[in-house]
């Protein structure tokens, strides 16, 4: 199920537009997306035999693993600089470094 709260560096999920399109023309239905997606993004309907991007807002933001996977280059993402935008314009780049920081002082190197 669709986790409706979530976050990313705290801004709402639902406020990023981020997710994977299927080019329905292009898929083969090859499944690939569906069954590799770490994130249950897709659903596939074996009637069609079409993938379909199910839960978009469980997409991780920019990530385009998918699109690379899809030999039949069916699958598309908005421009990269859109994250890249969000990133500088939300201040996320201090934020990393805070959690960074704590880190460091911690003397916990993972997350
Ligand atoms: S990997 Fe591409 S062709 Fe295969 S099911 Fe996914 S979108 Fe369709
Ligand atoms: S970009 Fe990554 S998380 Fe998003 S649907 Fe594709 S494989 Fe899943």
């Amino acid at each position: 199920m669709e986790d409706k709260f979530a976050y990313w560096h705290g801004i709402p999920r639902e406020e990023i537009e981020w997710n994977s399109t299927i080019d329905e023309s292009k898929c083969v239905g090859c499944g690939m997306c569906f069954i590799s997606c770490g994130k249950k993004v897709f659903d596939y309907d074996f009637e069609r035999k079409k993938s379909v991007v199910a839960r978009p807002l469980q997409c991780m933001v920019g990530c385009t693993s998918c699109e690379v996977w899809c030999v039949f280059d069916a699958i598309s993402f908005p421009d990269s600089q859109y994250v890249k935008n969000l990133i500088k314009e939300r201040g996320i780049l201090k934020e990393v470094r805070k959690k960074l920081e704590e880190l460091r002082k911690s003397g916990n190197i993972q997350k």
